[in-house]
């Protein structure tokens, strides 16, 4: 994103100084995928995830499939994303919004990815888009991808989770009234959270409305630890397992 394009050495270099180990950037579109995995080249700990997002699907043409799958051939590539609906900022004509997920959803299959699904006030159809996806290669040994900054409350979780889906949680969960996130990291069973910043958005207190940044990963990883009256090491750890099992990277 351009928030980081003056310092995005040093953002990664503070992260790792801060005990994160693995990064998964996602593009939006075809332009920032090729630069997530060009992050990815130069750093270790960075992965790339490559998708057109929902706010960006008016740039999906007859090219972008064979863009999408030649990106995807690249090693550090570990998951098909951002993908996803998204009703708030309606960007983007909801019909085609529905078939560019569904298009990359074939894309991810085939290519057997995990993807990273984006919702914003549109989780019933992308459950009901999910579902239709998930019967034909269904098995449990296969994560089908991560519910993103998730939106939905412990019950659409449960029908995510059921998908094979992880439940990204994010910064919202250090919101003082953010009721249903604290409910998610309260109940959910650890082996289906993974921890995200989707910075520069989504910013965890006390750093809410400043840029956030991959090192507060550790924020939100210790408002969980705190919401469970648990020792942060489990959080960390069983978080971190979640990831490994998920993208499948090198650990
Ligand atoms: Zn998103």
């Amino acid at each position: 994103m351009e928030q980081f394009t003056n310092d995005v050495n040093d953002v990664i270099l503070k992260a790792l100084e801060q005990g994160i180990t693995k990064i998964v950037v996602p593009g939006v579109d075809i332009e920032s995928s090729q630069k997530a995995i060009d992050l990815a080249e130069k750093f270790p700990c960075v992965y790339a995830a490559v998708g057109v997002h929902p706010n960006e699907g008016l740039k999906w043409t007859d090219d972008t499939r064979k863009q999408l799958q030649a990106l995807i051939a690249h090693p550090k590539v570990v998951a098909v994303g951002e993908i996803g609906l998204d009703y708030y900022w309606d960007d983007c004509p909801r019909e085609t919004q529905k078939n560019v997920l569904e298009s990359q959803l074939r894309i991810a299959e085939e290519s057997r990815l995990p993807v990273i699904i984006h919702s914003r006030n549109a989780l019933a159809d992308v459950i009901e888009i999910i579902q239709q996806w998930k019967r034909p290669w269904e098995t449990p040994q296969r994560l089908s991808g991560v519910m993103h900054a998730f939106e939905g409350d412990l019950v659409s979780a449960k029908t995510a989770i059921e998908l094979g889906f992880l439940i990204g949680i994010g910064g919202p969960v250090t919101y003082k009234n953010a009721t249903a996130k604290h409910e998610l990291a309260e109940k959910l069973d650890l082996n289906v959270i993974v921890l995200e910043t989707d910075a520069p958005y989504l910013t965890p207190i006390p750093f809410r409305g400043k840029r956030n940044l991959p090192e507060y990963v550790n924020l939100i990883a210790e408002k969980i630890a705190q919401i469970r009256n648990i020792q942060l090491k489990l959080i960390s750890q069983a978080t971190t397992n979640n990831a490994n099992k998920l993208f499948a990277w090198e650990s």
